[in-house]
């Protein structure tokens, strides 16, 4: 798309800029004579320019060519440079591009209203070149420092989004998991816990190898997450095993979503290289807020008997345990996960990014 012939010049500098004044800038004047002044003195600095005559083009642009300033003019052919600059900055709240805008000498309220429509400073007309340059260089100077913050807030999310994520199926993985559960707990409403571990997937490994069992784990966290509505969550709770919490589900509607996902894991087409079929068995309970002393290790533990459960009864299949329901021919037994306290570590950030499925 890019540089676009049309365009008046599109100027490269052939000497390297040194890094202080390094940038990109776009220009948007109508006035020929202040063009080429503005020109001369880019040029001069080493900068890389796009001119423009008119802003109609200018929002395209901008994004393709991802300016390190804008120079605008406050009045323009096709209509003001002000509401250009409010364009500018509505079209892509992530990206700062900082605009010089340039107006009419003397009149104090131009500059107000340029400053107010979001430019990040103003000059006015007749263009004193010294100072111009100077004003340049202070805005390249915070975009940069602009950009840095914006790459270290990147880096902050991406490892916050870590922290919280499986990396193998891009679902919450335990420790997010049992935070998300903590959470629902204390927001003292009802919710379905599911828990959900496949069958004799050993024999999958053994069969066709750990890769193949892997991607049966993603094809299987594929087929719950898109088995679930807004506002459930899905996580990986260890291996072969995950949890799902269904939100505002009593007894009931939990062991029907989880009958569902039975079904929906028994239907998939497994990837290939790998076995004909899939199946998963379920342990589903209820968090019921009238029970105000159950922790949730408590409640994930019941849903984990309720798998024990469905595993001794022939695998494949969905067994639910209600609230302050037990099951006798389990008490006593050691189960793979006892309810114990959540690893030490750092304290947790909440949890904003994770596998959590939205509308629309
Ligand atoms: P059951 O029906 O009783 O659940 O039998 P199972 O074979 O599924 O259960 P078991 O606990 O004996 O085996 C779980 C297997 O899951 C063993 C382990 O190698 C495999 N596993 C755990 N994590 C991963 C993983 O990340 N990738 C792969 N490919 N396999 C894994
Ligand atoms: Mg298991
Ligand atoms: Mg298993």
């Amino acid at each position: 798309m890019f540089p676009d012939p049309t365009l008046e010049t599109l100027r490269f500098s052939t000497n390297p800029p040194i890094a202080e004044r390094a940038g990109r800038i776009l220009v948007v004047d109508p006035d020929e004579s202040r063009r080429a002044l503005i020109r001369a003195m880019l040029d001069s600095e080493g900068y890389e320019a796009v001119y423009l005559p008119d802003g109609d083009e200018a929002l395209r642009l901008t994004s393709e060519y991802e300016p390190d300033l804008i120079l605008l003019a406050e009045e323009l052919p096709s209509g003001s440079g002000l509401e250009l600059c409010g364009e500018l900055r509505a079209s892509d709240p992530r990206r700062h591009y900082p605009v010089l805008m340039m107006g009419d000498d003397g009149e104090e309220h131009s500059m107000a209203r340029g400053l107010l429509a979001g430019a990040d400073d103003f000059m006015s007309h007749p263009i004193r070149p010294v100072e111009m340059r100077a004003r340049i260089r202070v805005q390249l100077r915070n975009k940069r420092f602009y950009d840095a913050l914006e790459r270290l807030r990147d880096e902050r999310d991406t490892l916050r989004r870590d922290a919280q994520i499986d990396p193998l199926t891009n679902v919450l993985n335990r420790r997010s998991l049992e935070s998300t559960v903590r959470q629902r707990c204390l927001a003292r409403e009802r919710f379905g816990v599911l828990f959900l571990d496949l069958d004799h997937f050993k024999q999958v490994n053994d069969r066709f190898g750990h890769e193949s069992g892997d991607r049966v784990l993603i094809a299987v966290s594929n087929v719950i997450k898109n088995g679930l509505r807004p506002g459930d969550v899905i996580g990986r709770y260890g291996g072969e095993e995950f949890v799902a919490i269904v939100a505002g589900a009593g007894p009931e509607s939990a062991r029907l979503v989880a009958e569902r996902l039975r079904q929906a894991v028994e239907e998939m087409h497994p990837p290939v290289p790998g076995p004909s079929r899939i199946t998963v068995s379920i342990g589903t309970t209820v968090f019921d807020p009238r029970q105000l002393d159950e922790t949730p290790q408590e409640l994930v533990h019941r849903a984990d008997l309720a798998l024990y459960a469905a595993k001794r009864g022939g695998r494949n299949r969905v067994v639910m345990v209600a609230a302050g329901e037990t099951l006798p021919e389990l008490e006593g037994k050691e189960l793979p996960h006892q309810p114990r306290p959540s690893p030490p570590g750092p304290p947790e950030p909440p949890i904003l990014i994770g596998w959590e499925r939205r509308s629309g």
